[in-house]
């Protein structure tokens, strides 16, 4: 049979943008292309955890790979989220899985490179376009465009925004979208396992640390990595300078975690490197249905940071939305070309079902950073922190 295909340009090609080509692509009447900035599709940062909804997704995408044993590590006790007392290591809050009967679908953390492997098998090369630079987009009634800093351009029929949360599809057609750093920084680092693990007591399990001078994360990953993450609060200024992934120093993080436990600061003396990110949040956006033609996905639709460690995953179940909303709307078979209206269609379906529950977490990331800017550093208790986080497993 043959179709008549509507072109999909898709700006990024992180999490979101992958997933979205995978899911396009498998309807007969869709083709995609998609265009990202980087020079090669390199993933720097280091671990990333897929939650139960994320895995789920992969699933019914047909990204098996993804849910292999080998690149995504879990828990031997099957509980996703546990922290410890930062100076005792001593258990003080285990997040089970609620509903979550196969251990394929428990949370997964990854090297990023894996993860990014992994959905790159079902993309075919010739539909990513790198050193993309995105400089400007454009929507009319008939088509979109991109026009990049290298002075060529894309033209299509729908435009998907999945450039991040500095999103430029999002800061061009809703330009009165508020985006802020959050105070915190993030150093990552990723090594093999055999680094650490003779240190004595180190947890089987993936765990958190929540102290006085910040949160210190610890687990293995597939392919027998290691990762450390840890975050602090830093004057906005000084965050303002830092960029993503920039060279971060282990010194500082050594000498931060000093008075937590013994098994803390042998992994904080393990760790090689480490690379800063500074955190950023914002605002639920009102509408994902930025223009006729034109939506976003990922962080650029929900920028709440690294909260949760929820944003990969969500990332990847807009994807599996958007194609469930085309497949709803429009049918799997279907042998004409969209019309516009038809289109919008989709588009309406995407944002009224997917926008809410996305949102839902902006706002909770939002209150949060409220809550805590109004505790003064003498009422601060770690513990406390810990037991009053919300609960996010209602996320998967
Ligand atoms: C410290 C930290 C830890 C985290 N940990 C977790 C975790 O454990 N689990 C989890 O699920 N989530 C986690 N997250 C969140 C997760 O990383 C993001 O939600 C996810 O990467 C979003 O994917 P994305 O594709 O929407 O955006 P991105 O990964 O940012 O991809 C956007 C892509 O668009 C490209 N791009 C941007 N601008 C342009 C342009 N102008 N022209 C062309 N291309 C452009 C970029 O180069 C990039 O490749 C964490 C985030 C942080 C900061």
């Amino acid at each position: 049979m043959s179709h008549e295909k509507i072109k999909v340009i898709i700006a990024g090609a992180g999490i979101a943008g992958l997933t979205l080509a995978i899911a396009l692509r498998r309807l007969p009447y869709i083709e995609v292309e998609v265009f990202e900035q980087a020079t090669e599709l390199r993933e720097i940062g280091a671990s990333i955890a897929i939650s139960p909804n994320g895995l789920r997704s992969l699933e019914r995408l047909g990204v098996l790979n993804a849910l292999e044993e080998a690149i995504g590590f879990r828990n031997p006790s099957g509980v996703p989220m546990i922290f410890r007392h930062w100076e005792t290591d001593e258990i003080i809050r285990e997040e089970p899985f609620v509903d979550v009967p196969l251990r394929r679908h428990q949370t997964a953390r990854f090297h990023r490179a894996q993860l990014q492997s992994a959905l790159l098998e079902h993309v075919p090369p010739s539909i990513i376009h790198v050193k993309k630079r995105i400089a400007r987009a454009e929507a009319s009634d008939d088509h979109v465009a991109l026009f990049f800093a290298d002075g060529t351009s894309a033209v299509g029929e729908v435009l998907i925004g999945a450039d991040g949360i500095h999103s430029n599809i999002r800061k061009t057609f809703f330009p009165n979208h508020r985006g802020f750093p959050t105070g915190k920084v993030w150093l990552r680092s990723a090594f093999p396992y055999s680094t650490v693990e003779n240190i004595p007591s180190l947890p089987a399990d993936s765990a958190q640390w929540w102290g006085p001078k910040g949160a210190f994360m610890a687990s293995r990953m597939g392919k027998d990595l290691f990762t450390t993450v840890c975050n602090f609060d830093l004057p906005i200024d000084t965050i303002k300078d830092i960029q993503s992934s920039q060279e971060g120093s282990v010194e500082v993080l050594r000498q931060r975690f000093q008075s937590y436990s013994p098994v803390v600061q042998a992994l904080a003396h393990a760790t090689p490197y480490t690379r800063a990110y500074p955190n950023y949040a914002g605002e639920p956006l009102s509408t994902w249905l930025l223009e006729q033609r034109v939506t976003i996905a990922g962080d650029a639709a929900h920028p709440h940071g690294g909260a949760f460690a929820a944003g990969g995953s969500l990332a990847i179940d807009d994807a599996y939305a958007l194609f469930l909303a085309f497949e709803h709307a429009l049918g799997r078979e279907r042998t004409c070309k969209p019309t516009l209206v038809e289109i919008q269609c989709v588009l309406a379906v995407y944002d009224q079902t997917r926008r809410p529950h996305a949102s839902k977490l902006c706002t909770l990331v939002l209150e949060g950073l409220r809550a805590q800017s109004s505790i003064t550093r003498a009422d601060d208790n770690p513990i406390d922190r810990v037991n009053d986080k919300p609960n996010a497993t209602w996320l998967s």
